[in-house]
């Protein structure tokens, strides 16, 4: 209602600007009475910011001790695009604890326009095992501890109907996979944050308690998606509950446990039209993915029309000005409640009293916060190395390199060493 109101005092605005237009243009030929008008004194412009801001500028804003911030920071597809990163979602709590739900391809970049300190950034959330879930779990894990997270990343993840099918077996995998990344950065970074912990919980266990720390309940749910193996989670804080389906068919287990949810994020497929007509799929594939791997958006509103929660958030759709109208009529087939379609960079603020929703104001060149602690060093003793072959080939420009380290020395008041090869070159 008060968007409708300030939607038409724009149009008002807008019409009077208008108007103006055409007072101007009426009166303007060479008219002795505009002229003085122009040369009349123009009013002062305001010089104060804005009594209220409509967006949120990362690291701006106190979070109230009993208040929830929730980041949409990956809303979309398996397939890349600039506007949306797949599966992920960032929730802060007025405690000062912060979780990752889901870390889907293209999601670090929307975690870093926050400016969140990654030593905070070290607990994530796996609903289930598909890229676009968790294709960006290398960079937040890596990447993370280069942008100054130094303690290890924590990881908890669904089993499987197989043990390769677990999320154990596939952080192995991937620390397996960065055998030689890992190999280069040793001895050269402080390897604190390059370590990963994983917590392996049963995906068959009902409302289990996987996590309890200050304050913080998450607790897990069976979901029907892909195969075996894919849960939902639910996070209960000072009077809050905030849950998150990951990817599901609509199910008993969420219907029961996600009851009466302060923010109820749930999947909300394209609809087989547009899987067809936009992603080119057979109408047979469109309707199976959109109405049996995945829920439809008129599935996703009978989901709410029963759990009721005080914001339904529907994700994992291109959120387009073509396809927005088409999805959100769909739901409202089915249900009538509050209602976010997300995109990237959504910004829900949940307290008892209200759930305030926004965008967030990315700074595209943001560089990292530096960590809480006092940095450590790397290890030099643990450092890998060239072979004689490899290092031979080196060109040594040593008058520049002196000049470089003399000049920062100078610069930070610092003492480093200038190293010293072998003069061959
Ligand atoms: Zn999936
Ligand atoms: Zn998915």
């Amino acid at each position: 209602m008060k968007k409708n109101i300030t939607l038409y005092s724009i149009a008002i605005a807008l019409g009077i600007f208008a108007a103006g237009l055409l007072f101007g243009a009426h009166f303007g030929a060479g008219s002795i009475e505009v002229a003085e008008a122009e040369s009349a004194p123009a009013k002062a412009s305001p010089v104060k910011p804005l009594a209220v801001q409509d967006m949120y500028a990362p690291g701006t804003e106190a979070l109230k001790p009993d208040e929830m911030r929730v980041f949409a920071c990956g809303t979309g597809m398996p397939n890349a695009r600039p506007k949306q990163a797949a599966a992920c979602f960032l929730v802060e709590l007025g405690n000062g604890d912060k979780f990752i739900f889901d870390a889907g391809l293209g999601s670090a970049e929307r975690i870093s326009a926050l400016k969140i300190p990654y030593d905070y950034l070290d607990k994530v959330f796996l609903g289930h095992l598909h890229v676009d879930h968790i294709g960006d779990l290398d960079a937040i894990w890596i990447g993370g501890s280069i942008a100054n997270r130094q303690r290890p990343l924590r990881v908890w993840g669904p089993s499987g109907a197989k043990k390769k099918y677990g999320t154990k077996y596939m952080i192995d995998k991937l620390r397996e996979t960065y055998t030689w990344d890992l190999g280069s950065r040793q001895g050269n970074v402080n390897t604190k944050g390059l370590q990963i912990e994983v917590h392996e919980f049963d995906y068959k266990a009902v409302n289990a308690v996987i996590y309890q720390e200050n304050g913080v309940t998450i607790r897990t749910l069976p979901a029907i998606h892909g195969i075996d193996g894919s849960v939902s989670f639910t996070l209960e804080w000072n009077g809050l509950k905030f849950v998150f389906s990951s990817d599901t068919y609509p199910n008993n287990w969420w219907l029961k446990h996600a009851k009466g949810a302060d923010l109820a994020i749930h999947e909300c497929f394209a609809t087989p039209d547009i899987l067809t007509t936009k992603q080119k799929f057979p109408v047979g594939d469109s309707l199976n993915v959109g109405t049996q791997v995945h829920t439809s958006p008129a599935m996703f509103g009978k989901v709410m029309s029963d759990i009721k929660p005080r914001m339904a958030v529907g994700y994992h759709f291109f959120n387009d000005f073509d396809t927005l109208p088409q999805m959100t009529a769909e739901v409202r087939k089915t249900y009538d409640g509050p209602l976010s379609m997300a995109v990237d960079y959504m910004v829900w603020n949940v307290t008892k009293d209200d759930i305030r929703v926004r965008m967030t104001l990315v700074d595209e060149d943001v560089w990292p916060q530096p960590s809480i602690t006092e940095k450590l060093p790397a290890n030099p003793k643990e450092r890998i190395g060239f072979s004689t072959y490899i290092s031979d080939g080196r060109h040594v420009y040593q008058q520049v390199i002196q000049d470089i380290y003399t000049e920062t020395n100078e610069r930070f008041g610092t003492k480093v060493p200038t190293p010293t090869f072998d003069d061959k070159k």
